[in-house]
């Protein structure tokens, strides 16, 4: 595979940004080597600058779940900039897009749009303290929330990918008031609710983990965590930036029939374009300025070319209950596919799998948590890695990321998956 004007790129991008990538996973870090330069993209495919074609499974981290450059998202975006690019002031699409998301996401009463999933948790969590006039936040380790001051405390994704789970340059102020534990813990959450009676503003966490790779919440978990909140008089968040509009179209609440007070969301609700979006009880989203005294603004928020991407993107999926059914049977199948795959070489890596998101652990062990997570062998998933994008499936290059499947993958694209993924596990084991 020829990779060198990626490579090119990338010496000189160095000069000029730090680590030369605008988001640190980019940089292929973790993996090892140098990161590919992506030109385009179509429907299930990327291509890099080299001219090399790749199955897409990083699909912009979640957002082209239609594929990429669909063509209804296309036609919105480019009827959309001939009325110019922003104005700072209301517009009739950014009312249609609240009144949708209202009614696709049951709990979201009111909906403030921001520009990027880490403005939507800051936000979410402000509103939350405003509201309960408490300080401190519970978050899970191993748990992403964007880079948000109050967030960068255990934190997953490029964070732990990195070995900075705690960022420096964050205030011991600010993480005193972020208290972590466990994912997937009831227990620890009542203890240290327990020994912080009446201080907890918001306990917020990912209904379904991406960042620390795929992690599913055990049962009773999501149920506990409400009971729990309830009873203290504590905000719920439930943070599906990255699950919103994927695991259903009500996102993991509605699959694990989960009520939050607040929820935070991104990726998907922009078609690609920089949006999130935090909403849920009218009774707490009315302390939002300028309805109340929590401050929060933003000069480019529901930006109109951003609303006509967002609209059409979550209007299709409103109207299209089948793309659901696709993504299930889609991930359901690349399951299977791997699952045989070890079988037959004899191998016990851990699949986690749910709807059209994924990871493969390189442990035996069940990964639940943080700790079990990082249990699994980087440097071999590291060469996994290198193995699968030779063979033209581009991913997370890191462990501790989900892969995300969009609508665009036809059978033929999932076999070619698996059949890469078992020449993959060959390979790496010989
Ligand atoms: C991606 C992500 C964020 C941050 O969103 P950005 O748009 O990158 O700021 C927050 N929470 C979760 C769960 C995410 O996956």
């Amino acid at each position: 595979m020829n990779t060198s004007t990626s490579q090119q790129l990338f010496e000189k991008a160095q000069n000029y940004i730090p680590g030369g990538v605008n988001s640190p996973v980019r940089a292929f870090r973790a993996v090892g080597g140098n990161p590919i330069f992506i030109k385009s993209a179509k429907g299930p495919y990327i291509y890099d600058e080299d001219g090399n074609e790749y199955i897409e499974l990083i699909n912009s981290w979640g957002p082209m779940i239609l594929g990429h450059a669909h063509e209804l998202i296309q036609k919105a975006v480019s009827d959309a900039i001939q009325h110019s690019f922003s104005f700072g002031a209301p517009t009739r699409r950014e009312v249609e897009i609240a009144e949708l998301i209202v009614s696709m996401v049951p709990s979201i009463e009111k909906v403030r749009m921001v520009n990027s999933g880490t403005e939507a948790t800051m936000s979410a969590i402000r509103v939350a303290r405003g509201y309960t006039g408490r300080d401190k936040i519970i978050k899970f380790e191993g748990c992403y929330h964007g880079h948000g001051d109050s967030f960068l405390i255990a934190a997953g994704s490029g964070a732990v990918t990195f070995g900075t789970p705690d960022s420096p340059g964050v205030t011991k102020g600010v993480a005193n008031d972020t208290l972590t534990a466990p994912y997937n813990d009831l227990e620890a959450v009542q203890q240290l609710v327990d020994a912080n009676k009446g201080q907890i503003a918001a306990l917020i966490l990912e209904p379904v983990v991406g960042n620390m790779g795929c992690v599913l919440p055990k049962e009773g978990f999501l149920e506990g965590l409400r009971r729990i909140c309830d009873e203290e008089g504590i905000v719920l968040i439930l943070d599906e930036v990255m699950t919103g509009f994927r695991l259903s179209k009500g996102g993991a609440q509605e699959r694990f029939g989960i009520t939050p007070d607040l929820t935070t969301l991104g990726k998907i609700i922009g078609g690609g374009m920089p949006v999130g979006a935090y909403g849920g009880k009218a009774e707490i989203m009315n302390y939002v300025s300028p309805a109340g005294p929590v401050y929060q603004a933003g000069t480019l928020s529901g930006n109109p070319i951003a609303m006509a991407a967002g609209y059409t993107m979550l209007t299709y999926l409103n109207e299209h209950p089948e793309v659901y059914t696709q993504l299930e049977n889609a991930g359901n199948k690349l399951a299977n596919g791997f699952r045989a795959s070890m079988e037959k070489l004899g191998l016990n890596y851990t699949l986690n799998q749910i709807g059209s998101m994924y990871t493969l652990f390189f442990t035996p062990d069940a990964v639940t948590d943080f700790p079990s997570a990082k249990s699994s062998d980087l440097p071999l998933f590291g060469k996994y890695f290198h193995a699968m994008l030779n063979r033209g499936i581009y991913m997370g290059p890191s462990q501790f990321e989900a892969m995300f499947l969009s609508i665009a993958l036809t059978d033929a694209h999932l076999e070619r998956i698996i059949a890469a993924n078992e020449e993959a596990l060959i390979e790496i084991t010989a």
